[in-house]
């Protein structure tokens, strides 16, 4: 895989910040801020959360787009989403849409954003076309193919070939700690990851198949036509890395970080 380069961002909005493509911002927020919803953590948390990431898009962004995902693989297309009044330059317009859990742009100066902790946050650009896609891919979304669908969708909706896709897979759960149950595997089995030992199951003598749900959405992806060499993934483990939120680590409360995909707007 060709390493994209990968740091941490401290200030206003600290994040892993990856360098797929000029001018794309690719991104998760880390600790201490905290995005949950449905979570356990306090309403104050949440909303200082939210304004950070406002203040930070102010200048960058017009539009934010997110919402709650449902582990699906339904995608939004954000381009023609109308702001009857916009908010002027100092704060962006946010929208939320539920039940989507991949979008789509193809404009500059809208960020694209999904909640994750554990889930893959998967990025793909076409830097030519000023495309750009976000996917929240747990192990549903990876059975769903979610990353495949996007391709197809950049593809007819934008007119993006697969060839002109370079893809990152941001922080997420590791194999080294994501033991899954056989119904885990048997969904991935089934999709264009193929099931082949080792490439994104680990067998564990007698105990649980572990999963590296990265590797299964390289898989998909060069399956898809992306090649490899334009496919590249954050090695952190969301689970190990006390720095990141993790769903598994914190037994289901925890927060959730938020990943922020979309071409910044030059002079806003
Ligand atoms: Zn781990």
């Amino acid at each position: 895989m060709a390493p994209v380069e990968e740091r941490f961002v401290g200030g206003e909005l600290p994040r892993v910040e990856g360098a797929l493509a000029d001018g794309l911002i690719s991104a998760v927020t880390v600790r201490p801020l905290d995005f949950g919803l449905h979570t356990e953590t306090p309403a104050r948390e949440v909303s200082a959360a939210h304004r950070a990431l406002r203040v930070w898009a102010a200048g960058r962004f017009g539009l934010v787009v997110g919402g709650a995902q449902v582990h699906g693989a339904r995608l939004f297309r954000a381009d023609d989403v109308r702001v009857p009044e916009p908010a002027g330059r100092q704060a962006p317009a946010t929208i939320r849409v539920a039940s989507y859990d991949g979008f789509l742009a193809s404009k500059p100066g809208i960020l694209l954003t999904v909640g994750v902790a554990d889930c893959v946050p998967a990025f793909l650009a076409a830097p030519a076309r000023g495309a750009v896609a976000l996917l929240h891919a747990g192990w549903r979304g990876a059975a769903a193919e979610i990353v495949p669908r996007a391709v197809a969708a950049l593809g007819s909706e934008m007119g993006v070939e697969p060839a002109e896709i370079r893809a990152w897979w941001g922080p997420a759960i590791g194999p080294c700690c994501y033991p899954v149950g056989e119904e885990v595997v048997r969904a991935l089995d089934a999709t264009a990851a193929g099931r082949e030992p080792g490439a994104w199951r680990l067998e564990a003598d007698g105990g649980p198949a572990r999963v590296d749900l990265r590797a299964a959405l390289t898989l998909q992806v060069v399956a898809a036509g992306v090649p490899r060499d334009a496919v590249s993934s954050s090695t952190l483990c969301t689970s190990c890395d006390a720095r990141l939120h993790s769903y598994r680590r914190e037994q289901g409360g925890g927060g959730r970080m938020l990943a922020l995909a979309g071409w910044a707007e030059e002079g806003r």
